[in-house]
C-alpha cells in the first residue's frame, strides 16, 4: 500500500493552490459579500483543464483521475468554497450525467464546450416538492410528434442563472414512479426556458443559486438524454460520484480553518502569552489535524476505488458524511479560537463557518447518507 502522491500529484496540488492563492483569494471577500459569481474564473479554469478535468481530451476533457479531481476540489475549496461549489455542480453532475448517460452525438456537442469552459453547465433534480425524495418530481416532458414539451420548476440550481447548458430530469411516465423520469439537456435561450430568482444564501455565495423554469418549453426529441425512463436512476449514479467531489471540498475548508487557527493562535495574545500556548488551544488544533488526516484518507480511498473500477458507492457516502459533519466541526473550532474576532468578518474564519453547512445539506443530506450506509449494510 503506497499512500504517497506521485509528482504529477503534488504538482497539480501545488498548481491549483498557486492559482487559487493568486487569482481567487485576493476577490474572495467581495464576491461573498457581493454575492456575485466570477465567470471570468470559469474560462481561466477551462484553460487551466479544469472545467473537464476527468473527461478525455477527445471530449474535450484533461483525462485526470477522479483522486486527481478530489486534490484539485480540495485545493479551490482551502480558498474560495462558493466557486468549488460551482466547479463542481459544472464538472461531476451537469457534465457527469451528459458523459454517463449521453450519445456520442450528444458529448460531441454539448460536453466538448463545457468541458473547454466554453460553456457553463447546470443540473436540475432538486424541485420545491422533491428535495431528498428527488423520485417525488413533478416537472412533465410530454412528446409532441418530434419535440418533448417541459412544464414545470427546478429549485436550488448551483449556475442557474449563467448556465448555457442545463440538464434537467422531469417525468415522462407517472405510471412508472422513479422509473418514469428522464433526463433532458434545454439549452439557454430556448422559448419556454428561464431561471428564475437569485437565491440569497447564507455560504457559498460566490457561488450562483436559482431556480429553473420551464413553460410550454419544446426541446427537439434527440435532447433526452440516456434512455427513457432511465433519468433518475442515472442520477443516483452520477450523485455516488458527486459525493467524492464534494468529500473532497469539505476537507479543503477543514484545512483552511486548520491553517487559520494556527496563524491566529500563535499571533494573538492573551494573559501575556500567545493562545498557541494554553494547552486547550492546542488540543482543539492537534483533534482538527488529527480528523482532516482521516477526513482525506477516506476521500482517497473513495477515488482511489472508483479509478480501479471497483465498487465505490459506500465508501463515497461514508467519506461524504464524515467530511462534510468535520467540516462544520472544524469551522465552529477554528472559530471559537478567534473568539470575537471571528465573529467578525475580518477573518476568513466567519465565511468558512457559513460556507461549511452546506456540505450537510447538499447532493444528500446528512440524513440520506445515513441511509444510503445503513442500505449498503444490508438493513
Ligand atoms: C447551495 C445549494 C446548492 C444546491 N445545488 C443543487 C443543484 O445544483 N442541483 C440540484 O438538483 N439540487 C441542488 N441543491 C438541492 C439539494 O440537493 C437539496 O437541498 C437537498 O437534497 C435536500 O433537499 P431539501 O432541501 O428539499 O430538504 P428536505 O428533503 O425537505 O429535507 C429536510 C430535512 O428532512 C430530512 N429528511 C428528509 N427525508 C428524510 C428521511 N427519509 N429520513 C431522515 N431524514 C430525512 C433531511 O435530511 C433534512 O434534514 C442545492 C442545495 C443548496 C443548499
Amino acid at each position: 500500500m503506497d499512500f504517497s502522491l506521485s509528482e504529477e500529484q503534488r504538482l497539480l496540488k501545488q498548481s491549483v493552490r498557486d492559482f487559487a492563492e493568486k487569482e481567487l483569494a485576493p476577490h474572495s471577500r467581495e464576491w461573498d459579500e457581493k454575492q456575485e459569481f466570477p465567470r471570468e474564473v470559469f474560462t481561466r479554469l477551462g484553460e487551466l483543464g479544469l472545467m473537464g478535468a476527468v473527461w478525455p481530451a477527445e471530449y474535450g476533457g484533461s483525462g485526470l483521475t477522479t483522486l486527481d479531481y478530489a486534490i484539485v476540489m480540495e485545493e479551490l475549496s482551502r480558498v474560495d468554497a462558493g466557486v468549488a461549489l460551482s466547479v463542481a455542480a459544472h464538472n461531476s453532475l451537469s457534465s457527469g450525467h451528459i458523459f454517463l448517460a449521453g450519445s456520442e452525438e450528444q458529448k460531441k456537442k454539448y460536453l466538448t464546450p463545457l468541458a473547454r469552459g466554453e460553456k457553463v453547465g447546470c443540473w436540475g433534480l432538486t424541485e420545491n416538492s422533491a428535495g431528498s425524495d428527488a423520485g417525488g418530481t413533478r416537472t412533465t416532458a410530454r412528446r409532441d410528434g418530434g419535440q418533448w414539451v417541459l412544464n414545470g420548476s427546478k429549485t436550488f440550481i448551483t449556475n442557474g442563472r449563467i448556465a448555457d447548458t442545463a440538464v434537467v430530469m422531469a417525468v415522462t411516465d407517472r405510471q412508472q414512479g422513479k422509473k418514469g423520469i428522464s433526463a433532458f439537456v434545454v439549452e439557454r435561450g430556448t422559448r419556454g426556458f428561464r431561471s428564475g430568482k437569485k437565491e440569497d444564501k447564507l455560504g457559498v455565495r460566490s457561488s450562483d443559486t436559482s431556480e429553473l423554469v420551464f413553460e410550454d418549453c419544446r426541446i427537439p426529441a434527440e435532447n433526452l438524454l440516456g434512455r427513457e425512463g432511465h433519468g433518475f436512476l442515472d442520477s443516483l449514479r452520477i450523485l455516488d460520484r458527486g459525493r467524492i467531489g464534494i468529500a473532497a471540498f469539505s476537507v479543503g475548508i477543514a484545512q483552511a480553518s486548520l491553517e487559520a487557527s494556527v496563524r491566529y493562535a500563535k499571533g494573538r495574545r492573551q494573559f501575556g502569552h500567545a493562545i498557541a500556548e494554553f494547552q486547550a488551544v492546542q488540543f482543539k488544533i492537534a483533534d482538527m489535524a488529527t480528523e482532516i488526516d482521516a477526513a482525506r484518507q477516506l476521500v482517497y480511498r473513495a477515488a482511489w476505488l472508483k479509478d480501479e473500477g471497483r465498487d465505490f458507492a459506500q465508501a463515497a457516502a461514508i467519506a461524504k458524511l464524515y467530511t462534510g459533519e468535520l467540516a462544520r466541526r472544524a469551522c465552529n473550532e477554528s472559530l471559537q479560537i478567534h473568539g470575537g474576532y471571528g465573529f467578525m468578518d475580518e477573518y476568513p474564519i466567519s465565511r468558512f463557518y457559513r460556507d461549511a453547512k452546506v456540505l450537510e445539506i447538499g447532493e444528500g443530506t446528512n440524513e440520506i447518507q445515513r441511509l444510503v450506509i445503513a442500505r449498503g449494510l444490508g438493513l
